[in-house]
C-alpha cells in the first residue's frame, strides 16, 4: 500500500476542455476564466468572483482592496498556513495572531476580542480544516469595531453555514485550487465580494494595472466597433502579475461540476474514519467533524503519541501530515507573534490523515486498521 496524504482527482472532462482551450488557441486570460468566474459566483452566490493563479495572490489583493494605511495591524489565527499571514505582511501591515478555539481549533473569538486594540484593521478568519467559524458572532462584532473581514476559504468550497455560503459573509472571500484543496486548477484561486465598489480595481490589480479583456478585443476585431482604438488603455493601479489563465480555468470548470460529488465522497470518507476510529484509546477526531452538513479539506486527529504513530503509519506506506506548525512559532513571525499558548502546545497532538475524492473504501479501512493496530 501507498497512499497518498491528498490528490487531485482530475480525468477525461479536465482533458477535454483544455483541448477546447487549445483547439481555440487562446490559453491565458480569456473566455474560460470569464466562465469559470460567472458559474463561480453562481455557485457561491455572490455578486462577483474574480479569478487570480493562487489564494495566496487573492488574499494579497483582497487586502489591498482596502488601501490600508501602513503598518496598522490585522487579526490573524495563527493555526493556518503561511498566505494567511504573509498576505499581510505584503500589504506592510502588521499580523496579530490569535490563539485556537479547543474544540474547533478555528480562531478563537474571545482571544481576538482580548487582542484587538485601536489600530487594528481588519480581521482574517480561515475555516480550519473545512469547519466554519461562528461568523453569526465574529461579522458583527467586526461591523462594531470598524474592522473588514477577509475569509480564508481554502479548506472549503461550497459549504452552507447558517443561510449563506462560506466566503460570502465577510467583506471579501478568498478560494484556493491548488492541487490538494477540494477541488484544483493545478494552482488557482478565486476572490468573491458583494460588493462590486469594493472590487472595482481588481481586474486591473490582478493583471499588471490593465483593466482591460483583451479576448473581447480580439472579438471586437471582427464586429462593427472596427474603428474603437483596440490598442489604448490605462495605468491608474500598482497591479501584479497574478491572473488565471484560460487553461486552468478549463480545469475549474469541469472539476466545478464534479465538485459537489467530490465532497460527498470526503464526507462518506470522514464518517468511515469516525466511526472507525471511536474508541481507539489516545486518539481522537481533530474537531467536531460534521460531514453531514460542511465539507471538509483535511480530515486529522490528535494523537497522544503522535510521532510514534506517523512514523507506524509510514512503515505502513501511509502518508501523514502536520497541519500546521502555528505560524507564531514561525522565525519570520516570532517578531510579530502574541501568546498563543494553546494551539502551540496542542500542535504536538495533531496529525492529518488521507483525505481526497479517489481514496477506495479498502484504503480508508487499512487506514483505520493501523491506527487500531499500534500499540
Ligand atoms: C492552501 C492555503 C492557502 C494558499 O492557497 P494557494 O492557492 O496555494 O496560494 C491559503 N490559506 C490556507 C488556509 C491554505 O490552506
Amino acid at each position: 500500500m501507498n497512499i497518498r496524504l491528498f490528490k487531485p482527482s482530475v480525468g477525461q472532462e479536465e482533458l477535454d476542455n483544455i483541448k477546447a482551450a487549445f483547439e481555440r488557441s487562446w490559453i491565458g486570460l480569456g473566455p474560460n476564466v470569464n466562465e469559470f468566474e460567472e458559474e463561480w459566483a453562481k455557485f457561491v452566490g455572490s455578486e462577483i468572483a474574480i479569478g487570480v493563479n493562487s489564494a495566496t495572490a487573492a488574499l494579497h489583493l483582497a487586502i489591498a482592496c482596502f488601501n490600508f494605511p501602513k503598518g496598522k495591524k490585522v487579526l490573524v489565527p495563527s493555526q493556518t498556513f503561511a498566505a494567511t499571514a504573509t498576505a499581510v505582511l505584503y500589504n506592510d501591515l502588521v499580523p496579530v495572531f490569535v490563539d485556537s478555539d479547543p474544540v474547533t481549533l478555528g480562531i478563537d473569538l474571545d482571544d481576538m476580542k482580548a487582542k484587538y486594540d485601536e489600530d487594528c484593521v481588519a480581521v482574517i478568519p480561515v475555516h480550519y480544516a473545512g469547519h466554519p467559524v461562528p461568523m453569526e458572532v465574529l461579522v458583527p462584532w467586526a461591523k462594531e469595531k470598524g474592522l473588514r473581514v477577509i475569509e480564508d476559504c481554502a479548506h472549503t468550497a461550497g459549504a452552507m453555514y447558517k443561510g449563506k455560503i462560506l466566503g460570502t459573509w465577510g467583506d471579501i472571500g478568498c478560494y484556493s485550487f491548488e492541487e490538494k484543496k477540494l477541488m484544483t486548477t493545478g494552482d488557482g484561486g478565486m476572490m468573491v465580494t458583494n460588493d462590486p465598489e469594493l472590487f472595482k480595481d481588481v481586474k486591473a490589480m490582478r493583471w499588471v494595472g490593465i483593466d482591460k479583456d483583451n479576448w473581447k478585443t480580439a472579438q471586437s476585431y471582427t464586429d462593427e466597433k472596427r474603428d474603437a482604438m483596440h490598442w489604448f488603455y490605462e495605468i491608474n493601479v500598482l497591479g501584479y502579475k497574478y491572473n488565471m489563465n484560460d487553461l486552468a480555468a478549463a480545469i475549474g470548470l469541469a472539476q466545478l461540476k464534479k465538485l459537489p460529488a467530490m465532497n460527498a465522497r470526503r464526507s462518506e470518507i470522514i464518517q468511515k474514519y469516525m466511526d472507525g476510529l471511536q474508541g481507539v484509546e489516545g486518539v481522537m477526531p481533530l474537531l467536531p467533524f460534521e460531514p453531514s452538513n460542511y465539507c471538509y479539506q483535511m480530515f486529522g486527529i490528535r494523537a497522544d503519541r503522535r510521532d510514534e504513530l506517523m512514523i507506524h503509519l509510514k512503515s505502513k506506506g501511509i502518508a501523514t501530515g502536520c497541519h500546521y506548525t502555528p505560524l507564531s512559532m514561525q522565525p519570520l513571525f516570532t517578531p510579530y507573534a502574541k501568546d498563543c499558548g494553546f494551539i502551540e502546545a496542542e500542535s504536538e497532538r495533531l496529525m492529518t490523515l488521507p483525505l481526497h475524492a479517489d481514496l477506495t473504501d479498502e484504503e480508508v479501512e487499512y487506514v483505520i486498521e493501523n491506527i487500531r493496530a499500534f500499540k
